[in-house]
């Protein structure tokens, strides 16, 4: 019995390949993905079509690419960047479908804008991708969880491994503030034996 396949669009993947690029050189993100038996990806790149044929494998895949090639720890903050780059670059292509960037937005309260900005990132994963996001807020804190997660897809590990989600969400808040930081920590994780990767937000800005 053959296993459902789970997809980003193809210009998801292009995103995140971009993002590798900017932190680590061509070179170093082409290093990257042949240790991580990827090198199809440097000759066959990502285009930007939404298609979902991006396949959540070849996402865990890098992520562990990146922790084979920098080790667990410099993995992560490799990881980190890469999810900040990442969100940048994304805003390029989904920004508008977000509707984050109307006046209207801007002066809204900043508790307003992190519900309704965490709501309409989730709904771009839960709508677009095959990445199922949950949302729950309570205690000044929001509770974002990745109920079918690529970054983890099939692993097992000691530890939680989704760092490119925490980065990415890190520079979401970055934007969605109007440049305030935010503390935000994987609490569990799939890879784990967890139910969700759980990333938790605290709403009081650093
Ligand atoms: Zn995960």
């Amino acid at each position: 019995m053959s296993a459902k396949l789970f997809f980003y669009p193809e210009k998801m993947g292009r995103i995140i390949l971009l993002g590798m690029e900017e932190i680590m050189g061509l070179n170093g993100m082409n290093a990257v993905l042949r240790l991580g038996n990827l090198g199809k990806l440097i000759q066959d790149h990502p285009s930007a079509r939404a298609d979902r044929t991006f396949p959540f494998e070849t996402v865990s895949a890098i992520m562990q690419a990146l922790e084979l090639t920098y080790g667990a720890r410099g993995g992560r903050g490799v990881a980190l960047r890469v999810g900040r780059a990442t969100f940048k670059n994304g805003l390029k292509e989904y920004g508008s479908m977000l509707g984050l960037t109307e006046m209207a937005f801007r002066l809204l309260p900043l508790s307003t804008k992190l519900h309704t900005g965490a709501n309409a990132f989730a709904e771009l994963f839960n709508k677009h991708t095959d990445q199922k996001v949950r949302l729950e807020e309570h205690d000044n804190k929001i509770f974002w969880h990745i109920e079918r997660c690529p970054l983890c897809w099939k692993r097992k590990a000691d530890e939680v491994v989704c760092h490119l989600a925490v980065g990415l969400l890190q520079e979401s808040l970055y934007w969605v503030s109007g440049g305030k930081a935010f503390n935000v920590e994987e609490t569990a994780c799939i890879a784990h034996g967890d139910a969700a990767c759980t990333m938790v937000i605290d709403q009081v800005p650093l």
